[in-house]
């Protein structure tokens, strides 16, 4: 990913603000520079945009928002940047998460009411896994695919100008980091070159960059990436070629989740609400109601690197609200079993073990005796079962949480923390707020950097470019 030198070079056209990428981060830094009265030319590589933005669940972490307050959910932005330091074990960069989380509720209130993303709270969430209020986010559907149809739609309706089958292959900048324009690459073959007044960097992170991985997360090698195949790390190289810092490059979403062989991601509500993960020796093997990112590792640490979900009716009948649990039963992923005995049979697990482990999991829900992994049963309805559901589930890496280190403009920093001076950076290409590893991962955290660090982005390069025509023009 080289960056080329800019001196001498010419553009056709100039358009203020570039955006590359077009995922949540992309289309939230656009839609936020066109408000800043920019103009915005968004480069997409795919023939339609979609990202790891679709393949998500569309859940987007926001504190103070005014769908919080009409469902009467007291939060605000300290609290959750607490709950994020908190999880994190203080090791993100506390000021910044402040930053993020303060700018949180704007964001989510912005995309509502000026861009008309119909987003509410979802109150079946609960404050859990790291989050001690409801403040999880998400359109109607609750999918990724219509959060993307969304934001498609404000972009056209605001004036963003999306061109995509437009892969960005070169960035062109002065010595001094300054940012001159970008070259991209068409499926036929030909090419084209753009300048730019600034850059904003929203390729997403690197997750299927395997050698990225095998440089910055060596035991996740081999993992399975369940993530966009376009995040390739593009903008987090360019940003280091061009001298700046990177942070948390460790950090990633794991999950173990993924039903296998369809490989479709099951809505872990099943879990946090009574279901259990077991190996197949029919054992459990941690507790599995927290730190669902490490789940990734534990699972795939498992024998024979699968485990099973085990849940029943009542779970069952409420998780069929999500599109992507009715999307897990048309795939054959979830199996009915009508006795503990053809449980067994499904899953081959010995029977004994499997009727003794959910024996003790009932007991412990009625508030007979302690789990040893430290699960806290007590406050969960008890299983009921005959009859079980069923699904086998792999672990995999879902996204990478380390990147390109910003401020709380967005605007990316050198080595020496002095700030690149026209580039911005945003969603997976920018540094989460998830701390060095997989388990600093507080629920809906991708989507919440990714909108909220996309409208700062936004906001900053249309202030930037909108400064510099000013003095172009009183000069
Ligand atoms: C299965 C799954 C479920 C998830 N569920 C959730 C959830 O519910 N809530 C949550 O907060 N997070 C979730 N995440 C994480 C979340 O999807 C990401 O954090 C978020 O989508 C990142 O947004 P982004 O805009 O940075 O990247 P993306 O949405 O991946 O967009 C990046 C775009 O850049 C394009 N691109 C890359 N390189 C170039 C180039 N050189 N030129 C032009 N274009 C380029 C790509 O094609 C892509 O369209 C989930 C992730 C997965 C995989």
């Amino acid at each position: 990913m080289p960056i080329k030198p800019a001196a001498g070079k010419t553009f056709e056209y100039t358009v203020p603000v570039v955006v590359v990428g077009a995922g949540a981060a992309g289309m939230t830094a656009a839609l936020a520079a066109r408000d800043g009265g920019a103009e915005v030319l968004l480069l997409e590589r795919d023939h339609t945009p979609r990202g790891s933005t679709a393949m998500s669940q569309g859940n987007i972490a926001a504190a103070g928002t005014k769908s919080q307050k009409a469902a009467g959910v007291d939060d605000s932005g300290d609290r959750f940047a607490d709950d994020i330091i908190k999880l994190t074990r203080g090791e993100t960069d506390a000021e910044l998460a402040r930053v993020f989380a303060n700018a949180s509720g704007r964001t989510v209130d912005w995309l509502t009411e000026t861009h008309h993303i119909p987003l509410a709270v979802d109150m079946d969430w609960g404050a859990k896994l790291g989050h001690s209020r409801s403040r999880i986010h998400a359109t109607p559907r609750k999918t990724g695919t219509e959060l993307v149809s969304c934001l498609l739609n404000a972009c056209e309706t605001a004036g963003v100008d999306l061109i995509t089958d437009a892969h960005v292959v070169d960035v062109f900048a002065d010595g001094d980091g300054t940012v001159r324009g970008v070259r991209f690459e068409r499926p036929d073959g030909s090419d084209e070159e753009v300048g730019c007044g600034a850059l904003i960097l929203t390729t997403c992170g690197f997750g299927a960059n395997r050698e990225m991985i095998r440089e910055f997360i060596p035991d996740m090698a081999d993992a399975i990436y369940h993530g966009h195949e376009g995040n390739e790390g593009d903008g987090i190289q360019w940003g280091m070629e061009l001298g700046a810092a990177t942070a948390d490059m460790t950090a990633f979403q794991g999950l173990g989740a993924l039903a296998e062989p369809a490989r479709v991601l099951i809505h872990y509500i099943v879990i946090l609400d009574g279901g259990i993960v077991v190996n197949i020796n029919g054992e459990r093997f941690t507790d599995e109601s927290t730190d669902i990112s490490g789940m990734g590792r534990k699972v795939t640490a498992q024998p024979e690197h699968y485990v099973w979900f085990i849940f029943d009716q009542k779970r069952q009948d409420f998780v069929m609200k999500y599109e992507e649990h009715k999307e897990a039963m048309e795939v054959g992923a979830v199996r009915k079993a009508e006795t503990t005995e053809e449980l067994a049979q499904i899953t081959k697990m010995p029977l004994e073990t499997l009727e003794k482990t959910l024996a003790d999991v009932v007991a412990m829900q009625n508030g007979t005796g302690k789990d040893k992994h430290g699960r806290d049963f007590a406050n969960e309805t008890p299983l009921q079962g005959p009859p079980w559901y069923v699904v086998k589930s792999v672990g995999a890496l879902f996204h990478t949480q380390g990147g390109l280190v910003i401020d709380g403009n967005a605007q990316v920093q050198r080595i020496d923390g002095t700030p690149l001076p026209n580039l911005f950076a945003a969603g997976g290409t920018a540094r989460s707020t998830s701390g060095p590893s997989d388990w600093g991962y507080i629920p809906a955290a991708g989507l919440f950097t990714a909108t909220t660090q996309g409208r700062l982005a936004g906001v900053a390069a249309a202030r930037l470019t909108t400064a510099a025509e000013q003095s172009a023009a009183a000069e």
